[in-house]
């Protein structure tokens, strides 16, 4: 079943050519059955300097950076028609890579698409200031490209975390080199292979090449010749990485990790707030950096709320991707589904109550792949590993709360500070809440951002910068101050 799928070998993109490399092969398997998906390379070190040296050549030629912001704008909407053109197929293969389901894929896609889009209208706004000093005294604050970025990008929703780097990256007149992760290496080289097709594209603006973390990322970390590094992955990882990029105090930019909370209080909209607390969890069976893995319920409503919330868990179809009824689909890998069940037993070991799930699915056709049930604790303490980490798989932890100050003390208590929910139809509850909680983004009475105008980004550990919007522009691209005299006559200036 699904397996006609032809496998496709990729290698790396470097200036404008496809480039071989003598490091092997990177297998690209779909963790809902282990089938071959795609075949990509294992990059050398020396890989990552030939990338780097064309994306520094590219840029110091201007090429790109003193292109019209039209014409900029005009390649940026291409990208975004190729996917639009592209969808069914990228989609299924990024079904195949991630196993996530056929539905979601699309989303993913027409999510970048969009993306790119409002780059391309953003690339035509990017404007500087003239304060008024005086007829002969000039200043001109403007913002030029920040030079070489590498483009870190993890493998939960590959094409459009890396479309919320490439498409700001390419408005401000920069040049890149993509890395993405191992599981999705494939994907991002077809799309790559996409872009490579666009008229007007100078050869060198996007170089990508595949390979693990270490040592291919850190390489691209610590190049002295690139200028930015724009990173989507772990708190740990981010970690390292603003270590490793002291080295030239190169720029970063950080998406980490989340732990983020789900409040329902006694006053929303249950209809609404439970299947999107069920959704918010285990769509991408948990690994998503938003994922509401924490749901606080409040006390009152709290018996009648989980129990229709473990109904609707136990109604959720889990299988492969490409099946059009699946609604969650495997973990990306072994080690993911280890990672998993380890904290899963750590939960239970710390005396946490599961009351949902907690296995591994088995029976059947699962047994080929990485398959877990939607889990849920209850009867967690604060303190607890579950509670605290990172687990990104389909694992929940609920708490219930008393009243406001208790669900922001709660929600609060995390070294993440990603994003959350607030579930109300109190208005002045909404902003007393939506204010107390330290995140960077709050959804209330909703879950997920309306579009690529706003930015997302974390407070605390969860990351530094911002993205989308025209915040995330702004990272791409840094500011000078030029001041003139417009008199030949020396003067000094008092202050
Ligand atoms: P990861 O940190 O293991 O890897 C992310 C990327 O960094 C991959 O391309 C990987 O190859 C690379 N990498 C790993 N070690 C490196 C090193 N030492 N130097 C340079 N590069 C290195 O994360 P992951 O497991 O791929 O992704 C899951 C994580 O991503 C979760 O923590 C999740 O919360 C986070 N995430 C955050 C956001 C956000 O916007 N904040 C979005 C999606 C995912």
């Amino acid at each position: 079943m699904h397996s006609s799928h032809e496998t496709k070998t990729y290698s790396n993109f470097i200036g404008g050519k496809w480039s071989e490399t003598s490091g092997g092969i990177i297998e690209g398997r779909n963790p809902a059955n282990g089938e071959l998906v795609s075949i990509s390379a294992r990059s050398r070190p020396e890989d990552v300097s030939q990338a780097v040296e064309e994306a520094r050549k590219t840029f110091d030629s201007g090429a790109w950076s003193s292109k019209r912001p039209a014409e900029r704008a005009k390649i940026l909407r291409g990208i975004s028609d190729i996917i639009r053109r592209e969808t069914d197929a990228l989609a299924v293969l990024l079904t195949l890579e991630t196993g996530k389901p056929l539905d979601d894929s699309k989303g993913e896609l027409l999510n970048a698409a969009n993306v790119f889009e409002f780059y391309a209208s953003a690339a035509r706004h990017i404007v500087g200031r003239i304060p008024r000093y005086g007829a002969s005294d000039v200043s001109l604050v403007v913002h030029e490209p920040v030079g070489v970025c590498g483009l870190i990008v993890p493998w939960n929703s590959p094409i459009s975390l890396l479309s919320w780097k490439l498409g700001p990256a390419l408005a401000a007149g920069c040049t890149v080199v993509v890395k993405p992760a191992v599981y999705t290496s494939g994907i991002t080289m077809e799309f790559v292979n996409l872009l490579s097709a666009i008229e007007g594209l100078p050869p060198g603006v996007i170089n990508a090449i595949t390979g693990p973390g270490e040592p291919i990322g850190s390489e691209l970390v610590k190049s002295p010749d690139v200028d930015k590094v724009s990173f989507t992955g772990s708190t740990e990882t981010g970690k390292k990485i603003m270590e490793m990029a002291a080295s030239n105090l190169k720029k970063v930019n950080l998406e980490c990790g989340g732990k983020s909370a789900d409040i329902v209080f006694d006053d929303a909209n249950m209809a609404s707030a439970l299947p999107s607390a069920v959704w918010s969890i285990f769509r991408s069976a948990g690994q998503s950096c938003n994922a509401g893995s924490r749901l606080l319920v409040q006390k009152s409503i709290y018996d009648k709320f989980m129990q229709g919330f473990k109904e609707a868990t136990a109604k959720i179809r889990i299988g492969n991707g490409l099946d059009p009824s699946t609604e969650m689909g495997p973990v990306v890998s072994e080690s993911q589904l280890n990672r998993v069940l380890g904290y899963i037993r750590s939960g239970q070991d710390e005396g946490a109550r599961l009351t949902a799930g907690g296995r591994r699915l088995v029976d059947g056709d699962y047994s080929r792949g990485f398959f877990l049930q939607p889990t849920v604790f209850e009867g967690v303490k604060r303190e607890m590993a579950v509670f605290q980490e990172e687990i990104f798989g389909p694992v929940l932890c609920v708490l219930p709360f008393e009243d406001e100050e208790d669900a922001i003390s709660i929600a609060n208590d995390t070294r993440f500070g990603l994003a959350g929910d607030v579930w109300s139809s109190s208005l002045t509850r909404i902003m007393r809440v939506s204010q107390g909680i330290r995140t960077g983004t709050l959804w209330v009475n909703r879950h997920l951002n309306p579009g690529p105008e706003v930015p997302f980004g974390g407070y605390k550990q969860s990351g530094l910068g911002r993205e989308t919007g025209m915040e995330g522009l702004m990272e791409f691209l840094q500011t000078k101050h030029i001041s003139l005299q417009l008199t030949d006559s020396f003067e000094r200036v008092r202050r």
